[in-house]
């Protein structure tokens, strides 16, 4: 099986390469919004939207013209990249997957993207890498870069520039390895099993938060753009860059732990963004508890769920294994052992007793026992639907609980 994989590294590139750098980001954030731009102007006149080759003309036009002839200077893939971009924006709107494409400000994901292998070389030997117009461009080479060279993004982020190359190379189609477990993702846990082992709560950021706090006072005395005022700056950065990498470490050894260790791995389907919305309400329909929920919504997005789920989609798929999401129904209230559903089940935020037949367990233990019960019932489904018989479905568990079809 073919494995796609980014490898990323720092770079260390000289004084005029980090100009060049800074202008190649530029440009590709000028035409992004350039075209964005373009397409709602078409939009609000009645026009069609311009597909990607219609908006590639046009950047040929731009690179002409004598005002904007600048953009010239910089290599024309990854403008057209920048291009792909937006068409993705806008599909992943149309999709309900994202809100609509917003313009790109400066020192917000600064980056561009070589995508043609032909013109990159890599030199692992000397820890350097060829990308047009940079040259050869030096960078920490901290692992081998296994497999092809697919395409080359170059990013900056917190001062620093970054290189990710990305791979692919054929493996061989792993079996995977282990059972089934349930996983029940939380606050005052980041995430129990339903096997009864858990891991603590992330809360990188809490535990910077006092730290950040003065630091960022400290900039808002000082006067804009002073040297005072670029050291204070410089420091917020640096906790930001700290509190990124523990949490960016935490969610990665949690995901290569559990994704090494089980052939089939089921989780709740939580809808974070529609969470952190609907909490603050509107402005007719204004939320209930909003300070509390904005700061257990601030602990979710704190947790890094999305990205958690994100990790341990693919590492499964490397392994062989799978990643099942069930929809979250009564996963907490509902007792595993003779399946009675009920709130009162629920005796406090830590604890389960259930109080037809008194079975007691750690209440995320349960709500991961269910998240797997419903995963069990989901994968059964879908087996039976892909041979083409529903009644071939062999549900592997006696699922009360989980429905094929909620
Ligand atoms: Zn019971």
């Amino acid at each position: 099986m073919q494995r796609l994989q980014a490898f990323k590294y720092e770079l260390m590139p000289s004084g005029e390469q980090q100009r060049q750098m800074r202008r190649f980001a530029g440009s590709c954030r000028f035409v992004f919004n350039r075209a964005l731009a373009l397409q709602k102007e078409r939009y609000e006149q009645g026009e069609q939207k311009l597909a990607y080759a219609g908006l590639c003309k046009r950047l040929t036009e731009w690179r002409n013209r004598p005002e904007t002839a600048w953009l010239a200077d910089a290599p024309v893939h990854p403008l057209q990249q920048t291009l792909k971009d937006l068409e993705r924006a806008y599909r992943n709107f149309f999709a309900k997957r994202a809100d609509f494409p917003r313009f790109k400000k400066k020192g917000q994901h600064d980056g561009f993207r070589y995508p043609d292998p032909k013109q990159i070389k890599l030199d692992q030997g000397n820890s350097r890498l060829f990308l047009p117009k940079l040259g050869w461009l030096r960078y920490r080479n901290s692992r081998e870069v296994l497999g092809v060279v697919k395409n080359v993004t170059v990013s900056r982020s917190r001062g620093k520039w970054y290189v990710s190359i990305q791979s692919e190379r054929e493996v061989e189609q792993p079996i995977p390895q282990g059972g089934a477990v349930g996983i029940d993702l939380g606050v005052a846990r980041f995430a129990t099993l339903s096997d009864g082992t858990f891991y603590a709560p992330l809360s990188s950021f809490k535990r910077h938060e006092d730290g950040l706090r003065k630091v960022q006072q400290a900039l808002s005395r000082k006067v804009k753009f002073s040297s005072n005022w670029k050291k204070a700056k410089a420091r917020v950065q640096r906790i930001h860059a700290r509190i990124g990498d523990a949490r960016r470490d935490y969610l990665h050894k949690t995901s290569t732990a559990i994704s090494q260790n089980h052939a089939m791995v089921c989780i709740e389907d939580l809808q974070v963004r529609n969470m952190s919305k609907s909490a603050a309400g509107t402005a007719e329909q204004p939320g209930r508890n909003v300070r509390a929920k904005s700061g257990l919504n601030k602990s979710i997005l704190d947790q890094g769920w999305f990205e958690f789920r994100r990790q341990l989609d693919y590492k499964l798929a490397w392994n062989g294994g799978w990643l099942i999401a069930v929809p979250p129904r009564n996963t907490s209230r509902t007792c595993p052992e003779c399946d009675y559903v009920s709130g009162d089940n629920r005796k406090t935020q830590a604890r389960f007793v259930c109080v037809v037949c008194g079975f007691e367990e750690n209440a995320d233990v349960v709500g991961a026992i269910n998240v797997l019960r419903a995963g069990h019932a989901r994968f059964a489904c879908e087996v039976s639907d892909a041979v083409g018989s529903p009644a071939a479905g062999t549900h592997r568990s006696g699922s009360g609980a989980a429905q094929c079809r909620p």
